[in-house]
């Protein structure tokens, strides 16, 4: 059988290769564009773990689907503080005390740039459920991706983020612990899906100024177990090591405007005795 002659301008490509001198080291391939946001740190302090805060070495946690989702709005349970409705942000304050500005948009609160908001309640213990979503239309990548963060205390932050498909460093995607712990999984739904949190928080316990007892959560993203009564290391900090500084028993709840137009709607918590 014939063998196939190669085209014209293989043959050409072959010759040139075979005739070019080799490259010096001035004429190396320039290296890939650095990412446009890094996806980690080695700089920062260890944690216990060994991991470095924010550490891209970190494996990220296996990708599992989270089916029977799509349409949440969890009703909530008789007892239960309706923080929003869809309707009536009155529960909401922004940083300077002024009712919140964030932008009701078909039944959700949307960020808007106007700074983070927190409830006029102060909550302890307690049972939080939280539907959010991130744009559907995505812009930029790992930490510039709908983050936003659900601040129990206004200091212990569940990541929220666009974690489809968007790596990061695996302690600040979607559910992680900012900083501290990543999640066991990451059951993220695409952007401009909606998404829930059920969190069961335990306030941290202080005695004599002195740290007594951690806080300790038990997180489900979009119903999948992530968090199994992890405990925070102290309060959230961005590249350092958290660490907790005594205060009051109760206070209030507070979402991130990290400059993303991410929304919440259907927010409602329960007090645990
Ligand atoms: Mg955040």
């Amino acid at each position: 059988m014939r063998r196939a002659l190669l085209p014209a301008s293989v043959l050409a490509c072959l010759s040139a290769c075979a005739t070019a001198p080799a490259p010096s080291p001035r004429s190396a391939p320039a290296a890939p564009p650095a990412p446009a946001a890094p996806i980690g740190y080695t700089d920062t302090p260890l944690l216990p773990d060994g991991y470095h805060v924010h550490d891209p070495r970190r494996q990220p946690p296996p990708v599992v689907d989270a089916p029977g989702t799509a349409d949440l709005l969890v009703p909530p349970p008789p007892g239960a503080t309706v923080l929003f409705d869809g309707h009536d942000a009155s529960a909401w304050l922004g940083e300077d005390g002024q009712p919140a500005r964030w932008a009701l948009v078909d039944g959700a609160l949307e960020i808007n740039g106007t700074g983070s908001i927190h409830t006029r309640e102060a909550f302890g213990d307690c049972q939080l459920h939280i539907e959010w979503r991130t744009p559907e239309v995505v812009k930029g990548e790992s930490q510039e991706r709908g983050n936003s963060g659900v601040f129990l205390m206004s200091r212990y932050e569940v990541q929220v983020l666009d974690s489809y498909d968007n790596r990061t460093y695996a302690d600040g995607q979607a559910a992680a612990l900012y900083g501290q712990r990543a999640p066991r999984r990451n059951a993220s739904r695409p952007p401009g899906e909606w998404q829930s949190y059920d969190i069961t928080f335990h306030v941290p316990r202080f005695a004599d100024g002195l740290l007594a007892a951690p806080a300790h959560v038990t997180v489900r993203h979009n119903g999948i177990p992530v968090h199994d009564d992890e405990l925070f290391l102290g309060a959230t900090v961005h590249r350092q090591l958290a660490a907790y500084t005594a205060h009051e028993p109760e206070a209030p709840l507070m979402l991130q405007d990290h400059g993303d137009p991410v929304r919440y709607r259907n927010v409602w918590i329960v007090r645990l005795p």
